[in-house]
This record gives structure tokens, sequence and C-alpha cells, in this order.
């Protein structure tokens, strides 16, 4: 357990429009500026988020006047720091990578630079409407993007005189208290001194995976908006579309398992056992290599079910765009019959399946 450090040093300011409001991010390139000074890099590459596309250009101006180097902006979509596209190492001397907190377990051939992307929303106020939902001790969880606002919460909920607790995690996660939508184990690291979790994010995702891998009662503190919610009003829709993609799959005869191709997702030992399973069932299974995500990709391929060992969200949130049952690797665990549904948890990630 511990606390998470406050930068010191300078920040950048940067409005991002997120859901039609203008958000302001601390973008800190001191370090990063530094860094591509000291590897005399020549030639950089920068990623950022989609929802700070829009203003990447004054980013790649700052690096550009700061460091005295070229900035090249990556347009492909960039969801995590799993998300480093190898190809992009044959042609730039160091990557700038913002809006995720690096993956310790990840090695890459060439530098990459991690720079946060951090909001600074004041929480009291939404604190204030939690605490009356919450049972001590508190969890206290958040994502990436609000490793800044955990710190208000746990010295607010502790002024107001709650037992708070905070949990590391492992070797893909870098701050105590952060999750990622494919790593909860800040969160079941403490859930036998918990009694419920504040989570500080948006979304539905991260805060229904805490709920499913705990068992505990998970309230979403959403900086961006007025209210807090109790994650367990909104798991049923989500439930009901897993259990429908469950049912279709148990019907089909032929499975490909899809491994991603991105750095932080190539889960290869998981998908070959999975294959095994399926094969010791008496059914057909390919792996697939797939870097971005298409249904007409899978459309063409034509397998019966697919199953991705790639980022975890993208069964759940993608759910509507394939017509052919996409599942998680637990969720193939429930068809073949080597899990039961009442089990059911989101997928995670850990370095040994890699
Ligand atoms: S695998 Fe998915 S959830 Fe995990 S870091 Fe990458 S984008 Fe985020």
């Amino acid at each position: 357990m511990g606390t998470v450090k406050r930068t010191t040093a300078r920040l950048v300011q940067r409005k991002v429009v997120v859901c039609g409001r203008i958000i302001m991010y601390d973008i800190d390139l001191t370090n990063a500026v530094a860094e591509i000074k000291r590897l005399k890099a020549r030639i950089v590459a920068l990623q950022v988020p989609e929802g700070m596309k829009k203003r990447a250009y004054q980013i790649a101006e700052d690096i550009e006047n700061n460091a005295s180097a070229e900035v090249m902006l990556v347009a492909e979509p960039c969801f995590g720091a799993c998300d480093v596209p190898s190809s992009l190492f044959d042609m730039v001397d160091a990557v700038v990578h913002v809006g995720h907190s690096p993956i310790p377990s990840l090695r890459f051939t060439k530098p990459v630079i991690f720079v946060p992307a951090r909001s600074r929303i004041p929480v009291t106020e939404q604190l204030k409407k939690a605490v009356g939902l919450l049972v001590e001790p508190v969890g206290v969880l958040a994502t990436s993007q609000h490793l800044e606002e955990l710190d208000d919460a746990i010295e607010g909920l502790e002024s107001m005189g709650m037992k708070v607790k905070i949990g590391e995690g492992d070797s893909r996660i870098s701050h105590v208290g952060e999750i990622l939508g494919c790593n909860y184990t800040t969160a079941t690291s403490i859930a036998e001194d918990v009694n419920s979790y504040l989570l500080i994010g948006s979304g539905t995702f991260h805060g229904l995976g805490v709920h499913l891998s705990t068992g505990k009662k998970v309230v979403v503190l959403d900086p961006n908006l007025e209210e807090p919610r109790e994650i367990e009003q909104e798991k049923a829709k989500i439930l009901r579309q897993r259990h429908a993609a469950i049912e279709r799959a148990e019907k089909a005869r032929s499975f490909g398992i899809i491994i991603g191709e991105k750095v932080g997702q190539r889960r290869l030992r998981r998908a070959r056992e999975l294959r095994k399973l399926i094969r010791w069932k008496r059914k057909d299974a390919s792996l697939i290599l797939m870097d971005k995500f298409d249904p007409e990709k899978l459309k063409t391929l034509g397998f019966d079910a697919y199953v991705s060992t790639a980022c975890p969200r993208i069964a759940i949130d993608d759910v509507a765009m394939y017509d052919r049952p996409l599942l998680t690797p637990h969720e193939l665990e429930i068809v073949l019959g080597v899990r039961r549904w009442d089990d059911y948890t989101f997928d995670q990630m850990t370095e040994e399946e890699f």
C-alpha cells in the first residue's frame, strides 16, 4: 500500500473537448524533452489518445521547439500503453506516448517516453454525495487520466472520517490504485480488506470489471459528471449481451483465436492454451494474428465464433459490430463447460500469458 506522489515539474495545460465540454489536462513535457535530448533523438513519433488528437499539434510544436527534434504525429488510434506499433521503430529514434501510464513489464526495441495527461477537476462536491453510497473501509481506484484526483479523493474521504485503502498492482501497473481495462490487480489485492470501492474514471467498463472481479460494491465518480453512480445498476444490460454471445457460441464447430499484434497484447501462451482446450473438446481451432479489429476481416475468415486474447474491451464494447460471437477467454471457458456462468468476470491480462 502507498500513496501517489504529486508531480512538481513544469506543467503545460492543454484544453481537450470531451463530450462537448472543455477539459483541462496537465501535460508535463519537461522530462520528455530532457529524455529526447539525452538520447540525441532526431526523429520522434508522437502518440496521443483520440480525445486529444485535435490539439496534438501543440504538443508536437512544444517538443520541436524545446528538444530540437523532428516530430511525426501518429494518426492511428491509440488506446493504451500496450498500443505502440512496432513499425514505428523502423522510422524514428524514439516514441513519445501521451495520456497513458507505462506498463512496466513491457519491453520495446527503442525508447518509448511516457507523458501523463492528468485532468484537474475538483471532486469535493461529488465526494460528499458518494460518501453515503460507500461502505468503509473503501478501496480507492482511478484510471490513468484521473490519478491526480485519486490523491484528492483519498484526502477528502479521510477528512470525512472514512477508512481508506489503496492497493498495489502487478507488473502491468505502474501506480498504486491505478486500474486498466485489462488489469484490476490494484482492486483484487485489497479485496479482502475493503467493503466497497470508489473508482474515479468514466464509463461503465472499468467499474463493472472491478465489481465482477471482487464481488464488492463499486461507486464510480466521473469528474466530468455531476453525480456519482453505483455500477451494479448498469451491469444487467452488459451481462445479458455476454450471456447471449456465449449461448450463440455453444453451437459453433470452429473457433478463430485472435492474438493481437500490438506489443502489449500478444498473449501467445494464453491463445495456445485455448486452442488446446477447444481441440480437446473435438472442435476446430486456429490462431489468427490481427492488429486492428475489423468485423469484415472476421467475416472473410469464416469461423463460426471468435475468441479475442487481445484487448479485453473489444469483445465487450464493440459487441454490436460483430455478426459472429466474439468472446473473451473466460467466456470461451464457459462455452466449453470448464467455467461456470456464476464465476463470470471480465478478462484480465497477466505477464505469464504472453
Ligand atoms: S490491452 Fe486494452 S485495456 Fe489494456 S492497456 Fe491496452 S488498450 Fe488498455
